[in-house]
């Protein structure tokens, strides 16, 4: 069979599919020209899908541990059927197909974390080594495929891995926070004390510069992701609600945010916030779905309702320059690294 860029060639079930919609794929090593192999060390399962995953597991970690061996297996690849979302993998690259060997920035023995994600990545699990319940993360033996068409990142010197690969894994949200958020605008980030949620208040805080605003929403005040947003002023304000609870959420930001957002940045990762992200956002202003639990309907037919003329921008995880921008928002930001390096680095395998 012909090997096609984006990988269809890979496509066990149903025919016709591209990888990303299979339901499952031929995950064998035997590497087809345009493919690039690697071994891979760590998975990191993005949060909705994990949160989903633990819950039903029990946060019990061989459970997890072996709920995803199984998913693997079935698939061949990493896709959370409930939640559809995946996640990357940091590995070392062991081989690179001829059609694929003019490239200058990739080699055998590389690190690499991969850019795209886990629900259309051939992989194979030999054997959980580890799972992080705190982080998402599962160390384990086995092997990715990255087609022609997959992104991927040379891990950088100066930034330890595990960082890289937390950070990588949501580097679209403080990237398109750089291209959406205006200087002098009102940013309202939801979810603003997780990863993608305290990149995405620095990034806002830079662009909108001292005449702009940035909001962030919490579900907990005390939380070492708030304490940081408040100490290193990320954040103009820090409103403490539920964001499944609209109509609270509009009462607590009426205070710090009168006129409400130009930009709300959804960073949460449960289900059910279209509607506060909606209603943070004032009439023509842009609210952008980075949340993997976001529904279509519930934010067309919500903001129908409510009768909001709001562009609602779903959240690609690619875009162009994405991976530098996050890194380097690591390393503008000496408290965020701090802060990622403590809780990321240095994890026992
Ligand atoms: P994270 O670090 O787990 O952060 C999630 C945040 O949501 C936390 O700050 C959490 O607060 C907050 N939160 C949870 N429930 C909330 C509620 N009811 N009200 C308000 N805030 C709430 O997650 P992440 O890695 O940044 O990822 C964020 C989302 O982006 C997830 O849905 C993830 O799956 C998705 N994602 C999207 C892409 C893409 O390409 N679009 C790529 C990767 C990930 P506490 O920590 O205080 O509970």
């Amino acid at each position: 069979m012909t090997s096609c860029p984006f990988g269809s060639h890979r496509v066990v079930t149903p025919a016709g599919a591209l990888p990303q919609t299979a339901w499952r794929l031929d995950n064998t090593s035997e590497l087809h020209p345009n493919e690039i192999l690697c071994a891979v060390d760590v998975l990191n399962i993005d949060s909705a899908s994990f949160k989903q995953i633990a819950d039903a597991c029990g946060h019990d970690e061989r459970a997890i541990g072996d709920h995803i061996a199984a998913t693997v297996r079935e698939r061949g690849k990493q896709h959370n059927a409930v939640t559809g979302s995946g996640g990357m993998f940091v590995g070392r690259v062991t081989a690179i197909g001829s059609a694929l060997a003019h490239r200058h920035d990739i080699f055998v023995g590389d690190r690499i974390a991969s850019l795209v994600s886990l629900t259309l990545t051939p992989l194979v699990i030999d054997d959980v080594l580890n799972v992080d319940i705190a982080t998402g993360r599962v160390w384990i033996r086995g092997t990715a495929i990255l087609f022609e068409s997959g992104l991927y990142a040379r891990l950088p010197d100066d930034i330890p891995t595990d960082v890289a690969l937390a950070i990588l894994d949501v580097a679209g949200a403080p990237a398109q926070v750089r291209r959406l958020a205006q200087p002098g605008a009102t940013v309202c980030v939801i979810g603003a004390d997780g990863k993608s949620g305290l990149l995405s208040c620095a990034q806002a805080k830079e662009r909108v510069g001292a005449a702009g605003r940035v909001i962030g929403i919490v579900p907990d005040a005390m939380t070492p992701g708030a304490n940081l947003l408040r100490e290193n002023d990320y954040v103009d304000a820090l409103v403490v609600a539920d964001a499944r609870e609209a109509l609270a959420v509009r009462a607590a930001v009426a205070g710090p945010m009168p006129g409400l957002a130009d930009l709300v940045i959804n960073c949460v990762n449960v289900p059910g916030t279209e509607l506060a992200s909606i209603l943070c956002a004032r009439d023509e202003g842009v609210v952008y779905f980075f949340s993997m639990c976001t529904s279509f309907t519930a934010a067309a037919l919500g903001a129908e309702g409510a009768g909001k003329d709001v562009t609602m921008i779903i959240g690609n995880g690619y875009t162009k320059g994405h991976a530098a921008t996050a890194l380097q928002t690591l390393r503008d930001h000496p408290a965020l690294l701090a802060f990622f390096t403590q809780r990321y680095a240095a994890r026992p395998v």
